[in-house]
């Protein structure tokens, strides 16, 4: 359904466009008068669509009670509310696929499109019994073609045709991986094969496989491996089995269990027989017809083909092309390719594929669904992005928060961004500042982290009119440049009582600008020269400028002997206003004579931080 909010929205709230009239930086920017916006975006997309900077939208965000970053997600209502405030008509981008977030679940339709579909298996038991070697046996013997040339490649499932049925290996044996993907709710496995070595019986890990698999409720299929070993005690297994409430077919229960050797190989088409005979029993079914379902096997990063991800299809036909959204993160399916590495278009249900074309790497047991367009699925990876971060992407609690402190008179606080160079600074410095606050006038931390001062810091500063106070830590140039532009007061301090005396100082608008030295230029004295009634330094500049007027001061062995500043400047006998290095040059210092050859002239200038 289609919202329309805009200029009337606006107007129906009165202190909204009282707002607006005083609204920093408005009118800076010609922003767009009719717009439309997804469910949810970045603030530097709402820019983007507004026209307008990502500091104007941080502002009017602030204002309305909302901390965001430029990359911070926000909701329609968020968003629509600074478009309103600049002037623009908003528009909800029409949902064609619905937009209820349940369309993202895996539920199958009971549609008679459903077709029989391959199950998929996991090997699970202790270490050293054989799972790797079963894996890799039955990969072997049983690949769905044997087409010479094919370069096996480890996608993290493969496939094999038995009778010409097929059946999937998730190919990461382990009961961890198995539950790992079940607490993230990716039910994968079908049927489970618990791999014993009869050599060794059941150990620890077999029990705890047995409990995992039980508790997922999956049905399981006990191999007995290691059957040529001439220790092999399978009746020794049966009886454990039965001891941990295994009872087999043979026993008079209903666990298939199957006598093997990975090694040799015995064994192994009387396994996959009885997996297709469980899987009857199960009557797997999915219809290929409807756009996929998948959960991610395993993914990576690659240097040159970006993000890779392992998935198997659940339900559907995954194609090329395909908008997917796959756990907080979306893309369009580029290119894919089966267990054998080789290129295909289109993955059917219980297919494993690896995918290309995600824009950042998913997590096992991330669901993948296919979705109409990259926007809905950009909108709906960076919903769950923010649903994860704990963000409230919706505005309405703090606009009440909003109108209670207008309602309150003028806001009157000091709003601080604080840095510092390790988290275990924050907390001290936090409460210092905080105590210093009146009722009259608050004492507020807008943002507070380790790390560099950084551009976001300061559009927080700027949106909130706040100082950026750092602790043992540094503004990056991106930073001071943006700062020094828009008038933000950044402070560094190295002392806590220090930083602590001037916010105090802050708080009753009696805070001094504080200064850093700049140095310009060096240069060496190279002879002395009376004139009187002082002594001129004949010296060489050697990096940097030296200019008439500057701040200078005189060095030898490195400590400072003299700080005044550049009362006379000569080019042989001209007075000059600058020099630069690479000349020879006469340096007269403020109130200094004593020169000695050898010493250094530093030629620096005071600015202002912030
Ligand atoms: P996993 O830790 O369960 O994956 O065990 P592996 O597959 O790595 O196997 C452990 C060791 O047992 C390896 O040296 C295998 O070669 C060996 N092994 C696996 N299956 C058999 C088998 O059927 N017979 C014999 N004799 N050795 C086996």
């Amino acid at each position: 359904m289609r919202q329309r909010y805009g200029r009337s929205r606006g107007r129906a709230r009165g202190t909204k466009r009282a707002a607006k009239a005083e609204a920093p930086g408005a009118g800076k920017s010609e922003p767009r008068s009719n717009v439309v916006i997804p469910p949810a975006l970045t603030v530097k997309q709402l820019a983007d669509i507004l026209g307008v900077s990502g500091i104007e939208v941080i502002k009017y965000l602030m204002r309305n009670g909302i901390m965001a970053n430029i990359n911070q997600v926000i909701d329609f209502d968020s968003a629509v509310i600074v478009a309103t405030e600049l002037g623009c008509e908003a528009t909800e981008e029409p949902q064609t696929a619905g937009g209820d977030v349940e369309k993202y679940d895996f539920k199958e339709e009971d549609s008679a499109a459903q077709k029989q579909r391959p199950p998929v298996v996991t090997i699970m038991g202790h270490v050293d019994h054989g799972k790797t070697k079963l894996l890799d046996t039955i990969r072997e013997t049983n690949v769905v073609d044997t087409e010479a040339g094919n370069i096996t490649q480890h996608i993290g499932a493969y496939q094999v045709e038995v009778h010409g049925q097929k059946i999937t290996f998730i190919d990461t044996p382990g009961h961890e991986a198995f539950t790992a993907m079940r607490a993230r709710g990716a039910k994968v496995t079908d049927i489970v094969i618990l791999v014993v070595a009869a050599d060794d019986g059941i150990m620890p890990q077999t029990v705890e496989a047995i409990d995992h698999v039980r508790a997922a409720d999956v049905p399981i299929v006990v191999a007995i491996n290691k059957i040529d070993k001439p220790d092999a005690n399978v009746d020794r297994v049966k009886q454990q089995l039965a001891d941990n409430n295994l009872l087999i077919e043979e026993w008079g229960g209903d666990i298939v269990c199957v006598q093997v050797s990975a090694k040799r190989g015995d064994g192994i088409s009387d396994l996959l027989e009885n997996l297709l005979i469980v899987a009857e029993v199960q009557e797997l079914r999915a219809n290929p017809a409807r756009p996929a379902i998948g959960v991610v096997i395993e993914a990576s990063l690659d240097s040159s083909k970006g993000s890779l991800a392992t998935v198997l299809v659940q339900t559907g036909t995954l194609n090329i092309g395909n908008n997917v959204v796959v756990g907080e993160t979306w893309g369009k399916i580029k290119a894919m390719f089966d267990d054998r590495g080789r290129r295909i278009r289109g993955a059917e249900p219980a297919m494993p594929v690896e995918v290309l074309g995600l824009n950042s790497v998913p997590q096992a047991g991330d669901l993948l669904t296919v979705v109409s367009s990259e926007k809905e699925g950009r909108a709906e990876a960076q919903r769950r992005q923010s649903e994860r971060a704990g963000i409230s992407v919706s505005m309405a609690p703090r606009l009440s928060n909003l109108f209670a402190r207008m309602q309150a008179g003028q806001e009157k606080e000091l709003n601080i961004v604080l840095k510092t160079d390790v988290q275990g600074s924050l907390d001290p410095i936090r409460i210092s500042l905080e105590r210093l606050g009146s009722d009259e006038l608050k004492v507020r931390i807008v943002h507070s982290d380790s790390g560099n001062i950084t551009e976001n810091d300061v559009m927080l500063a700027i949106a909130s009119k706040g100082i950026i106070i750092g602790f043992n830590t540094r503004p990056e140039p991106g930073a001071k440049l943006l700062a020094d532009q828009e008038g933000v007061d950044i402070r560094c301090y190295e002392v806590i009582y220090k930083l602590v005396e001037d916010v105090e100082k802050a708080l009753v608008g009696l805070l001094e600008p504080t200064y850093v030295d700049v140095v310009e230029g060096h240069a060496e004295v190279r002879a002395v020269f009376a004139v009187r009634p002082v002594k001129i330094a004949g010296a060489y500049v050697t990096d940097g400028k030296f200019s008439r007027g500057a701040q200078a001061r005189v060095l030898r062995g490195g400590e400072i002997i003299h700080e005044s500043s550049v009362s006379s400047l000569k080019h042989f006998k001209e007075n000059v206003r600058e020099m630069a290095a690479g000349f020879e040059c006469g340096i007269g210092i403020e109130g200094f004579s004593a020169f000695e050859v050898g010493d250094i002239i530093e030629s620096y200038r005071k600015e202002r931080m912030g």
